[in-house]
């Protein structure tokens, strides 16, 4: 696609492109009595118009059948966690039975390391990116202890070269290999949340596999804004939460993959509860779990009907627009932010790009790095209705997403910018 920085160019790029339609079908904060420029949907994505319609509908079952809303209710609950199967499956790229809709992320991530992390003597390490998200890094080094094992010794923290900010792929392989006898876990983001690279899940899968471990991800800054194939990858699990790119509602229901190679494995270890029960016989109570034959095997407690409406009400959005669009969109609007971010930081380098240029290393997100005045340009920003995202050092994270970000919004970002730094 051909650029300008152009506040025409950007509103006809607006009117011919994908989803031109959809950002109506999300609330749009305000500033000052006009639309924010909201660049923060990897942070918190916004609220579809529907999702009080969708949680009234509940509400109103509820209210009307009581404990009958399982059966009776117009999406009955026994059931419901299964419409998120399909979406999802589209959205992370797997069989329908590979994933479920459950829980939230860091309690998923526990759960799928309960599997996926079974230190042996010999066989304990786990090779992960430096500066994971802390969450992750707690998760991690709580498990590590839980086998009595130490972090420092157990966990493999994988830094970019000095001088670079993001990891290099032969980096990443070569010490899989390196610790290849000794590693029984490769957890990584999907997407670094801090500088945006999209790691090379299937390279690491492989390298993983290849050494003997299993290949886990967490899809926090993935999942619903690039493209992801996990089961072609060969994967062995993941998860992600849905308050991001899924605008599922601030501690929305998060969601979990597991390759149906262990999805079908009753065998395989995991904590149980009731919900992951086989559906014809939960309701005999017998003694001695009997998990479901598909990702719904790991499901502990019973349906969480409320959030799970929200996540309706945003999937619904994403089988509307298709996620071919969506991948389109977003790539252009990606790119147009790299345009104007370069046009006007053509002279002076004011800024550095520290998420990778490459577009299959990145998504939505660009992290600038700024070398001064960071702080300050941030406040500029956000009292010119910019809503963006600071993180220390002098790092403001943006993020347009493709279903309700515009290219007129990119452009007057920039604009935004441009007119701070002449001042
Ligand atoms: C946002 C995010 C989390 C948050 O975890 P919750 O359990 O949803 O609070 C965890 N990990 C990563 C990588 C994230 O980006």
């Amino acid at each position: 696609m051909h650029f300008e920085n152009d506040l025409l160019f950007a509103q006809k790029a607006d009117e011919k492109g994908e989803l031109k339609d959809f950002r109506n079908k999300f609330f749009i904060p305000q500033h000052n009595g006009s639309d924010a420029i909201y660049f923060v949907g990897n942070s918190l994505g916004l609220q579809p118009k529907k999702v009080k319609d969708y949680i009234q509908q509940q509400l109103d079952d509820w209210a009307q059948f009581g404990v009958e809303g399982y059966w009776q209710a117009k999406n009955p609950w026994i059931n419901y966690q299964d419409d998120f199967t399909t979406p999802l499956s589209k959205i992370v790229g797997c069989l329908p039975a590979e994933v479920v809709a459950m829980n939230q992320l860091t309690v998923n991530l526990h759960l799928l390391m309960v599997s996926f992390y079974r230190p042996t003597k010999t066989r304990y390490k786990i090779i992960c990116e430096a500066k994971a998200f802390p969450s992750d890094q707690y998760a991690f080094e709580s498990q590590v202890r839980f086998h009595n094992l130490n972090p420092e010794e157990a966990i493999i923290e994988i830094k970019p070269r000095n001088g670079e900010y993001n990891l290099r792929t032969e980096d990443i392989i070569s010490t899989i290999r390196q610790h290849s006898n000794e590693t029984a876990l490769v957890l990584f983001g999907g997407i670094n949340y801090y500088s945006g690279q999209f790691f090379d899940l299937k390279k690491i899968t492989e390298a993983a596999h290849d050494a003997g471990a299993y290949a886990g991800f967490d899809l926090a800054h993935a999942a619903g804004n690039v493209e992801l194939k996990l089961h072609d990858w060969n994967v062995d699990f993941a998860c992600w939460c849905s308050y991001k790119y899924l605008n599922s509602g601030p501690g929305g229901i998060a969601g979990a993959y597991i390759h149906e190679r262990y999805a079908t494995d009753l065998n395989f270890p995991r904590f149980a509860g009731w919900w992951g029960y086989e559906k014809d016989t939960r309701f005999q109570m017998g003694k001695g779990f009997k998990p479901i034959p598909t990702a719904e095997g790991w499901q502990l407690s019973c349906t969480q009907v409320l959030p799970m409406a929200v996540h309706k009400a945003a999937l619904d959005i994403f089988e509307e627009a298709g996620i071919e669009n969506l991948h389109t969109k977003r790539k252009n609007l990606t790119a147009y932010l790299h345009f104007i971010l370069s046009d006007i930081n053509q002279n002076k380098k004011i800024f550095e790009i520290i998420t990778p240029a490459n577009k299959e290393e990145h998504g939505c997100q660009v992290s600038l790095l700024f070398n001064e005045k960071g702080k300050e340009i941030f406040h500029a920003l956000t009292e010119n209705g910019v809503m963006a995202d600071w993180r220390e050092p002098d790092c403001i994270r943006v993020a347009p997403v493709p279903l309700y970000n515009t290219f007129a919004d990119v452009w007057r970002f920039g604009n935004i910018i441009q007119n701070i730094l002449q001042q």
